[in-house]
């Protein structure tokens, strides 16, 4: 079988259930009528994405709203891709010093890397590699295996404090009819403003997802928590947001307003009504892009044009 995103053919990936995983993730989709990605150069941006939000319990859902939408994204800056590499040695790091396979000359025992850094090529991971080897942010420990050094562990520590973040958190209410709150709403408004938005799929409740939270809300640059349901998982998460100094922009759908727990109802709220979502999006991004400014993929001209940092 070929994969539907990068085309490759699934060579020693496993079956998943009914799924299988390739180097791309997880992932599944409509087997009539699939989604078409009719923008070749931007496969590698559709298989970054899936192995970026695909969850451990459940495959990531890629339909043609999502291809669409990352067709007209800003392409990943090179920064960018060196953290996620980063990112990956320290999420398979369980000592320090541990030597973790990065290898980019026989790469067939970690296809997945491709994916991860966001590369067309294993020659681009390659690359990447080479960087942090060269900046001294990896050592080499013995033929294709690297640890992150004491400079590396650094870098990534400064990038929990926010320094270099360009992720928005998104705090909200989880339930199936909430799904176009995401989707229709603050997705499209936090990426038209120029920031990566993640949020953690919470229908498959399990042990980490709280520890995944706190680490992605100290990630963020800013966190939007709306509360449209008047969820007490938002509340909490927002709580946490302010505990460690974030920007918290509070978004709510007009009929919940009334819902608001008294210690909230102060903020500047952006209320929004899914008769006009339209016009939600432009307040939300003119919100964000007020109070903390453009992010790094602000697009400039051209949907793959790099964004200039302002
Ligand atoms: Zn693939």
């Amino acid at each position: 079988m070929v994969c539907h995103v990068c085309l490759e053919p699934n060579t020693n990936y496993e079956q998943i259930e009914n799924f299988t995983r390739y180097r791309c993730g997880t992932y599944q989709l409509r087997i009539i009528n699939p989604p078409r990605i009719t923008n070749e150069s931007c496969r590698y941006i559709v298989s970054g994405h899936i192995r970026e939000n695909q969850s451990p319990h459940k495959p990531f859902e890629l339909t043609q709203a999502i291809i669409d939408r990352l067709e007209t994204m800003p392409k990943p800056t090179f920064e960018h891709n060196v953290i996620r590499l980063m990112r990956y040695i320290e999420f398979k790091t369980t000592y320090y010093g541990e030597p973790i396979e990065i290898d980019t000359r026989n790469f067939s025992s970690t296809p997945e890397l491709i994916a991860i850094c966001y590369a067309h090529t294993i020659n681009e991971v390659d690359f990447l590699r080479r960087y942090l080897y060269l900046e001294k942010l990896i050592s080499e420990e013995k033929g294709g295996f690297y640890a992150l050094t004491f400079k590396g562990f650094k870098y990534l520590e400064s990038l929990k404090n926010n320094i270099n973040s360009d992720l928005c958190f998104c705090a909200m209410c989880f339930d199936e009819d909430c799904k176009g709150i995401f989707d229709d709403l603050l997705e499209p408004a936090v990426r038209n403003a120029g920031w990566n938005i993640q949020r953690v799929d919470q229908t498959h409740y399990h042990e980490g997802v709280m520890d995944q939270i706190i680490t992605l809300i100290r990630e963020s640059k800013f966190v939007i928590a709306d509360l449209t349901k008047n969820k007490k998982g938002v509340y909490f998460e927002a709580g946490f947001a302010k505990g460690f100094g974030k920007e918290i922009i509070f978004t709510c759908k007009e009929e919940d307003m009334k819902e608001l727990h008294f210690d909230v109802r102060h903020y500047n709220f952006l209320v929004w009504s899914d008769k006009d979502l339209e016009k939600g999006k432009k307040e939300l991004k003119a919100r964000i892009t007020a109070t903390i400014g453009y992010g790094p993929h602000k697009k400039i001209d051209g949907p793959l044009k790099m964004a200039i940092n302002q």
